[in-house]
């Protein structure tokens, strides 16, 4: 086993979850009715190693929303179908130092990186332009299904028509990146943009999300399955980017104090992975004023403290 005293393991990541409880800090996203009516008060860990060994605590079987949660595994297919290369012509691979939703394009007028809002809407271009939007849907959903082994992925149709409803932003980035001509030719805009309203109301639990996680652990390869989801060459610049742009405007300090790959979405779920090891998902749903959720970095940071997980420990 990957990690030989899992009893003791599990044992060390509750009392982080215990401490880490008390953490009464944070707001709620209120921008859309579904993610006000979250609970402040739901708060769980679940973790799944490479060699499949489980372990949750707390609120683990409740639905919610990937939100941006969801920009890395869309990355992740994109380079697995069509290769590095072809993704990153439309696409950077640079820290924005700008909020997620900045409307602002690098110098080659391309998106940041995929962890932003822009260059997710891009990414959700390139996932299988060429089929009906309903079967590029079922594609990604399916896709989720396969990087959990099979658990809980759902769909919140409710979220999806809020998000819709309220995303002023998303179309001024939508039509911004159009103007610059950013997207593939052939890309209809409105429905690149519902698609990715759709992929962020996808829904899983913390347990389903962390068997994502863990097969981005796991080099591609689902732990629970066996089954080989992403290349190679998809998970290491998946977890670059999650490195030095998956945690907002926090990013940079997160990979100085937790050195892992992670990414956290607005409805409080932070996807981290310790590569070669596990994947965990943290999810609890009030938030600081970087958008991240308070308990997911309270306990990404007494992890690294308890385990030598940090990228650049035992050097
Ligand atoms: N649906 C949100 C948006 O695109 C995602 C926000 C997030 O999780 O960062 O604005």
């Amino acid at each position: 086993f990957v990690i030989p005293d899992f009893l003791e393991f599990a044992k060390h990541v509750d009392e982080i979850y215990e401490k880490v409880k008390e953490k009464n800090a944070g707001k709620v996203a209120d921008y859309i009715p579904q993610l006000s009516r979250y609970s402040p008060k739901y708060w769980g860990v679940s973790v799944c190693t490479i060699d499949g060994q489980r372990h949750s605590v707390g609120d683990c079987t409740i639905p919610f929303c990937l939100q941006s949660c969801s920009k890395p595994l869309n990355y992740s297919l994109a380079v697995s179908d069509l290769g590095a290369e072809e993704v990153h012509r439309y696409v950077g691979q640079e820290p924005s130092g700008r909020s997620f939703n900045e409307l602002s394009l690098d110098q080659k007028k391309k998106p940041h990186n995929p962890m932003i809002n822009a260059g997710a809407i891009l990414v959700a271009s390139l996932l299988k332009p060429n089929k009906q939007i309903a079967d590029r849907f079922d594609f990604a959903q399916n896709q989720y299904r396969r990087l959990a082994g099979g658990e809980f992925i759902s769909f919140s149709n409710a979220t999806y028509l809020s998000e819709r409803e309220t995303a002023d932003r998303n179309f001024a980035l939508g039509y911004y990146m159009r103007e610059n001509g950013c997207f593939p030719d052939g890309t209809i805009l409105t429905q690149t943009l519902e698609f990715y309203f759709q992929l962020c109301s996808i829904e899983c639990t913390a347990e389903s999300a962390s068997v994502m996680a863990a097969t981005l652990a796991n080099g591609g390869i689902c732990p629970l399955t066996g089954e080989c989801i992403l290349s190679p060459e998809a998970v290491r610049n998946t977890l670059s980017l999650m490195h030095s742009c998956g945690m907002y405007d926090y990013s940079g300090q997160f990979a100085f104090k937790v050195g892992l790959p992670a990414k956290s979405g607005v409805a409080g779920a932070i996807l981290m992975v310790v590569p070669n090891v596990m994947g965990i998902c943290t999810w609890s749903p009030p938030l600081d004023d970087l958008g991240n959720s308070v308990r997911g970095i309270h306990f990404a940071q007494e992890f690294v403290l308890k385990f030598p997980f940090h990228n650049y420990d035992n050097l």
